[in-house]
């Protein structure tokens, strides 16, 4: 029996083949769960392996036999060994290229939250802003009007500071567009909306839904549509008191912890406070019925109007 160098690589080659194909086989859940294109690399690297494993055990039973002493079979030697580990070395080069790679959020994820009026955002989504902000979300706010029609446009721009601070929002700005009038302005509530969404950069909108009886919050609506037709962002549309039967969420947001918390904003805007559905038990039987038709305690609801996954 001759041993030489070459039959010693052929052993070690051979080995590491079939050794790569063995821990492919064995971790082939692994493979397919953290790499793209799972099953065309799963089959590369079994295939590969046992074609090569066969290729270099083949002239290593040759060698054994010591039938190999030609120029030619050296070189078929050769060609077996180097070109093997160099497609291992490109496997394995493949596998890392291949690894799914989620990238850590490195900032908060930023959300702005859009009403027509001072008391709109604690109204409809009070207590998910609440959660949110304690989940670690950046959250901005952006009122239209200084609510001068239905109340004290002096005071309530104030109420809106006072609600959004005790939500936890970074900053809320109130604008001074023309309370009940807002279509008028469309054009340039929508350049407003726009500023706002590239200063932020939110990766979810709150606004009024389409759904919505009011004249300004159906305008606030478009405007959010289409100052956010190029942004990459979700659209939550959410419940004013005055949607329609037609507002139908099909997200919610499990609230049960800041069911008090959300009565607690509203009574920020004592300005409103004789208003029906600032009432706390109308505010918790909203809460409860959104949270029957989500099979949790208590929720706000939400219509999608454009769903984006940063994850
Ligand atoms: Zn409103």
């Amino acid at each position: 029996m001759l041993i030489n160098i070459s039959t010693v690589g052929h052993v070690i080659t051979t080995l590491s083949f079939i050794a790569v194909a063995l821990y492919a086989f064995l971790r082939q859940k692994d493979l397919h769960r953290t790499t793209r294109n799972s099953y065309l690399i799963y089959y590369a690297i079994i295939g590969i392996s046992l074609i090569f494993a066969s290729i270099n055990l083949f002239r290593l039973v040759h060698e054994i036999d010591e039938i190999h002493e030609t120029t030619l079979t050296s070189d078929l030697d050769a060609i077996a060994q180097y070109s093997g580990i160099f497609i291992q070395s490109g496997l394995i080069l493949v596998l890392f290229a291949s690894k799914i790679e989620v990238k850590p959020r490195s900032h908060p994820a930023c959300v702005l939250a859009i009403g027509a009026h001072p008391d709109d955002i604690e109204i409809a989504a009070g207590a998910s802003l609440a959660k949110m902000r304690d989940a670690g979300f950046g959250i901005t706010g952006l009122i239209l009007t200084r609510g001068e029609r239905g109340g004290d446009g002096d005071t309530r721009p104030l109420e809106a500071q006072r609600g959004a601070r005790f939500l936890g929002l970074d900053s809320v700005k109130v604008m001074d567009f023309t309370d009940t009038h807002l279509s008028a302005d469309i054009v340039k509530i929508t350049g407003a909306i726009e500023e706002m969404i590239d200063k932020v950069q939110p990766e979810i909108i709150f606004t009024h839904s389409a759904h919505d009886l009011h004249q300004d919050h159906q305008t606030v609506y478009e405007a959010t549509m289409r100052a956010a037709r190029s942004a990459r962002t979700t659209i939550l549309c959410y419940e004013s008191p005055s949607v329609t039967q037609d507002f139908h969420p099909t997200y919610f947001i499990d609230v049960e912890k800041y069911v008090e918390v959300k009565v607690q904003a509203l009574r920020e805007h004592w300005n409103q406070r004789k208003k029906t559905y600032m009432k706390p038990e109308l505010v918790r039987g909203k809460l409860a019925f959104r949270g029957a038709q989500a099979k949790v305690d208590y929720a706000e609801g939400f219509e999608v109007a454009r769903m984006v996954s940063a994850i």
